[in-house]
C-alpha cells in the first residue's frame, strides 16, 4: 500500500542504509508466494512486503466480530515480547513461568469457587478449544470408569448439550468417538432447554454441557436448574452424570458482573470448567484454562510424565511446545487488575452495550436477542420483511472499516438472521457512537434504495429484556 510509504526524511538511518523505496525491484515485480525465494531478501524489504499485504487483513480493533483480545496494556505487551522465546512445556528451565501458571490455576479455581482449592487441579490450553478436548477426554475417562465398576458396557458413550454449542464440541465428539446428542432450539428459546436436554440423558452420559455464554446470542444457559434437575434424575435412576460448563467467554464475566449467580463449583454435579483467557480474561491469543472441581475429577492415567527435560514433568496437554507470553500476560492482567479492575472493565463493557441497545433500540428497525444478564453482546436482527437483509447492513458497515458479522441461528433456528456486535474492552463510548451512526446510515441507506415489501413477518418474534 503506497500510503504506508515511509518519506525519506522520516527513515531512520539503517532504513536509509539498505536505500529500500518503492522504485526498487522488489517492489515492481512480485514475490514468489507458493514457492521459496531462490535467494535472500533484505530484512527490511521482506518486512515491508508482509507488512503491507496484512493491510489488507481488517482492522482488529474495528473487528466486532471476535470475543477474543485485540488491545492489551503496552507493559503487558512489553513483557509478552520479553517471553516470545520461552517455551511454555519447559517446567525445568522456566521453573518460574510454570510456578505463574499454577498461580493462575490457583486464582481461577478459588474464582470459580472451588469447594476445596488444596485439591483443584487444571492447566493452561492454547484456548477453550483444547480445554474442552481435555476436559471432554476426563468425563469420557470418569465414565468408562464408573461403568466398568458396574460391570456395564463401555462401547457407547454420548454427551448431551444444545444445538448453540461452539464447533469444538462437536470437534471433541467426532475426533474422540462420543456421540453428540443435541438439544435442538425453537423460535424462541436459543439456548440449551434443560427438561428437553434431561430426556436424552441415559447411564451412557459422560456429562450435560452447559455453555455460560452461548456464541450466539451472548445469554447464559440456566446452569443451576439444570444442576438440581440432573441431581433428581440421577438420584432416581442410580446415575453419576457431570455437568462441565464451557465459560470460554462467561467464566471471565460472571464472577465480577453477577458475582450471585450460581453455575461454577458451588453446584455439586460442576466437575470442570472452561475459559478462553483471550476472550474475557483480557489477553491476546491464545491463552484458554480448564479447572477441575478436584483432583479425583482427572484421571490419573490422563497425564503423562516426561523426564528428557529433566526433572518430573506431569504434562496434561494436546500438543508439547508453544510459547509461555500469554499465560505469564494472563498473570500480569491478574495482578495489575486485580477482582476491582476486571470488575470495572466488565461494567463498562457492560454500559457500553446497553448504550448501543437503547441508541439502537429508538429506530424500530430491529428486534434483540440478547438479553441483559449475560455477556455484553448485542445481538439483534431485521423487524419485518424489509428489502434487504442483516446481510447487506453487515457488507454496508464493512465499507466503513467495521466487521459486524450478520449469520443465522443454530437449526431449528436457523431462519432467524442477525447481526451480533461483541463489546470488548478496546471499544469506547466513542466508537459505540461512531457505529450507532453509521448503522443508522446503512439502514436509511437501504430503505431509500430498496421499497419495503412488507411490515411484518408470521413468526415477527417478541422482542426479549434487551442486553
Ligand atoms: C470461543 C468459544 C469456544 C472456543 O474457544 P477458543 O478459545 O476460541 O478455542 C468454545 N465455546 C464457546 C462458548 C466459545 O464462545
Amino acid at each position: 500500500m503506497l500510503s504506508k510509504q515511509v518519506p525519506l526524511h522520516e527513515m531512520s538511518d539503517s532504513q536509509k542504509g539498505h536505500s529500500v523505496t518503492y522504485g526498487t525491484r522488489y517492489f515492481t515485480d512480485s514475490v514468489p508466494k507458493y514457492e521459496m525465494p531462490d535467494d535472500s531478501m533484505p530484512a527490511n524489504v521482506a518486512y515491508q512486503i508482509i507488512h503491507d499485504e496484512l493491510d489488507l487483513d481488517g482492522n482488529p480493533r474495528l473487528n466486532l466480530a471476535s470475543f477474543v483480545t485485540t488491545w492489551m496494556e503496552p507493559e503487558a505487551e512489553k513483557l509478552m515480547m520479553e517471553s516470545l522465546n520461552k517455551n511454555y512445556i519447559d517446567q525445568d528451565e522456566y521453573p518460574q513461568t510454570t510456578e505463574i501458571q499454577n498461580r493462575c490455576v490457583n486464582m481461577l479455581s478459588r474464582l470459580f469457587n472451588s469447594p476445596n482449592h488444596e485439591t483443584a487441579v487444571g492447566t493452561g490450553t492454547v484456548g477453550s478449544s483444547e480445554a474442552i478436548h481435555l476436559a471432554g477426554l476426563a468425563l469420557k475417562w470418569n465414565w468408562r470408569a464408573r461403568q466398568k465398576a458396574k460391570g456395564k458396557p463401555t462401547d457407547k458413550p454420548n454427551i448431551v448439550m444444545g444445538e448453540n454449542v461452539q464447533v469444538c464440541w462437536e470437534k471433541f465428539a467426532r475426533y474422540f468417538e462420543v456421540e453428540p446428542r443435541l438439544v435442538p432450539l425453537t423460535e424462541s428459546r436459543f439456548i440449551l432447554g434443560v427438561d428437553e436436554a434431561l430426556e436424552m440423558v441415559d447411564e451412557n452420559t459422560i456429562a450435560v454441557v452447559g455453555i455460560l455464554g452461548s456464541t450466539y446470542t451472548g445469554e447464559f444457559e440456566p446452569i443451576k436448574e439444570l444442576n438440581d434437575k440432573l441431581t433428581k434424575l440421577n438420584e432416581e435412576k442410580g446415575w453419576e452424570v457431570p455437568i462441565h460448563v464451557d465459560g470460554a467467554s462467561g467464566a471471565f464475566v460472571a464472577p465480577f458482573l453477577y458475582p450471585d449467580l450460581e453455575w461454577d463449583f458451588r453446584l455439586p454435579l460442576v466437575k470442570s470448567i472452561n475459559a478462553s483467557g483471550h476472550k474475557y480474561g483480557l489477553v491476546h491469543p491464545g491463552v484458554g484454562w480448564v479447572i477441575w472441581r478436584d483432583e479425583a475429577e482427572l484421571p490419573d492415567d490422563l497425564v503423562f510424565h516426561v523426564n528428557y527435560l529433566g526433572g518430573d514433568q506431569p504434562t496434561f496437554n494436546l500438543n508439547f511446545s508453544k510459547g509461555a507470553s500469554q499465560v505469564i500476560a494472563q498473570y500480569y492482567n491478574f495482578l495489575r487488575l486485580g477482582y476491582g479492575g476486571y470488575k470495572r472493565i466488565m461494567e463498562n463493557m457492560m454500559d457500553n452495550c446497553r448504550f448501543l441497545v437503547s441508541e439502537l433500540g429508538k429506530s424500530d428497525h430491529f428486534d434483540f436477542l440478547s438479553d441483559d444478564k449475560g455477556l455484553p453482546v448485542v445481538c439483534f436482527g431485521l423487524k419485518g420483511e424489509r428489502g434487504y437483509t442483516v446481510f447487506d447492513i453487515s457488507d454496508r458497515l464493512r465499507e466503513r472499516g467495521w466487521i459486524v458479522p450478520a449469520y443465522t441461528m443454530a437449526p431449528n433456528a436457523e431462519h432467524i438472521a442477525v447481526l451480533r456486535i461483541v463489546v470488548r474492552e478496546g471499544f469506547s463510548r466513542d466508537m459505540a457512537e461512531l457505529l450507532v451512526e453509521d448503522i443508522k446510515r446503512a439502514v436509511e441507506y437501504f430503505d431509500e434504495a430498496k421499497p419495503q415489501v412488507a411490515t411484518s413477518t408470521p413468526h415477527e418474534k417478541k422482542t426479549k429484556g434487551v442486553c
